[in-house]
């Protein structure tokens, strides 16, 4: 009997959750990561709804309990650091969800569960893509080709593997939102809050505690034409030193530590919106097929689950006895169920409210009490408790999809 095959190009989040879940299916399965090894960076992310349920489904989920960032809550403060309006953890997901860890440690948890059979390959891509009937054929950079039954694509958001395959039905939102990441020292004053500040000219300010005696911290401004993503490192960082000048609260402290910090990440954030998500033998997942960014949120439970659902769909294919079995793409119609399960789900996570994210970034002092005001009143116990009901991640939509293993978690 031939064993279905599936080669996932991208060992993040998305392409490590579809590798556990194809494996223990019954696949046999090829990771394929163009860094030249695995790549741990990232900041705090958190998991919740239904991708909570797929890391229990995984045996994960007191793992990333005992790895969380320790993040008590969420403080937004002013210019002197006073709190104007706090929201601690309560319950599984308030704005400091239950389950908060960093990128990378998630995302080891996941390699570190895989099934010994899964290969992971770092340091090689795919130049070309040859979309059959029966299969799909590989050119890599390292001049090898392969075949397999299936190539899934979890690059992220700027993913070229999906942009060669899906031409033509690939669209962007772009939020006109530049964010750096980036990693400090921690200092005495700090504590296991999230502190987030908001300054005139369209600009805010986070630190964030994490599990390893350092600070995660933000800078983020709105901007229509420039694209900080796009400019060398070094550049980014000397126009990004000039936009925060003068800001106020920590924000020197910020921009110093970005100066020597070690992975400074530069975002501009961009939904991606895609008219389909599988093409021939060919499916795509995560960011590369429906970035929701951080405004959206979620994009890392989405992520997980997106990994569950393709797997728990294909579980469904009856195993191909012959050749014949194999020819006609017999995997399109649990392509198209796991399709028809994520739409909603992304659709509502792409849906902005009316303004944002820019509303939030005001140009005036004036404008930052408006925003004020508002934190006041959303911390308020009756109001933040209604508010937490409507993060479309959190909220379960439906049950995940039966999943057949042949083994067992
Ligand atoms: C190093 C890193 C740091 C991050 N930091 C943050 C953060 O601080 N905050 C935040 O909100 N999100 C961050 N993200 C994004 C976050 O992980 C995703 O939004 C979310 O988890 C969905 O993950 P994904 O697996 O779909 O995509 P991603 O996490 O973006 O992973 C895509 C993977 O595919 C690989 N890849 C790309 N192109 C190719 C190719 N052609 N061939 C093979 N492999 C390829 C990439 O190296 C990467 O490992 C980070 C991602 C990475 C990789």
């Amino acid at each position: 009997m031939h064993t279905r095959t599936a080669l996932i190009s991208g060992a993040s989040i998305a392409g490590l959750s579809a590798a556990f879940w194809l494996s223990r299916a019954g696949w046999a399965v090829t990771v394929l990561e163009r860094a030249d090894a695995f790549r741990d960076g990232g900041q705090n992310i958190d998991v919740r709804g239904s991708g909570r349920e797929v890391l229990a489904k995984m045996g994960l989920e007191d793992q990333v309990r005992a790895q969380t960032t320790t993040e008590e809550g969420t403080a937004f403060v002013d210019d002197k650091g006073r709190t104007v309006g706090a929201f601690p953890v309560r319950g599984t997901d308030g704005l400091t969800a239950e389950l908060e860890i960093l990128r990378g440690d998630l995302a080891r948890l996941i390699l570190e569960a895989l099934p010994p059979e899964v290969s992971v390959r770092y340091g090689d891509r795919i130049e070309h893509v040859h979309n059959r009937e029966e299969n799909v054929e590989v050119e890599l950079l390292s001049g090898k080709k392969e075949t397999y039954d299936l190539l899934v694509i979890a690059e992220g958001v700027r993913s070229k593997t999906r942009d060669n395959v899906f031409a033509g039905d690939v669209s962007r939102r772009e939020l006109e939102l530049n964010i750096a990441y980036g990693t400090i020292p921690r200092t005495a004053e700090d504590d296991r809050w999230w502190r987030w500040y908001t300054a005139p000219d369209r600009r805010q300010v986070s630190l964030r505690p994490d599990n390893q005696g350092t600070i995660r911290a933000m800078l983020a401004f709105t901007s229509k034409d420039r694209n900080f993503a796009a400019l060398p490192p070094d550049q980014a960082r000397a126009e990004l030193s000039r936009v925060f000048e003068g800001a106020g609260w920590q924000t020197q402290r910020v921009v110093d530590g970005f100066e020597t910090s070690h992975d400074v990440y530069f975002d501009y954030l961009t939904q991606i919106m895609m008219t389909r998500w599988s093409k021939g033998r060919t499916c795509v997942m995560g960011d590369a097929a429906w970035c929701v960014t951080p405004i959206g949120g979620g994009g890392s439970s989405l992520a997980l689950i997106g990994g569950y659902v393709l797997a728990a769909f294909l579980s469904q294919a009856p195993p191909p006895t012959d050749s014949a079995d194999r020819s006609a793409n017999d995997l399109q119609p649990y392509l198209d169920q796991y399709e028809q399960w994520m739409r909603p789900l992304i659709d509502k996570a792409q849906h902005l409210p009316p303004g944002a994210p820019k509303m939030f970034y005001p140009k005036t002092r004036a404008g930052v009490g408006t925003i004020h005001t508002l934190i006041r009143i959303a911390s308020l116990g009756p109001v933040r408790k209604v508010a937490s009901r409507f993060n479309p991640i959190a909220k379960k939509q439906q049950d995940l999809p039966e999943i057949r293993l042949v083994q067992q978690v």
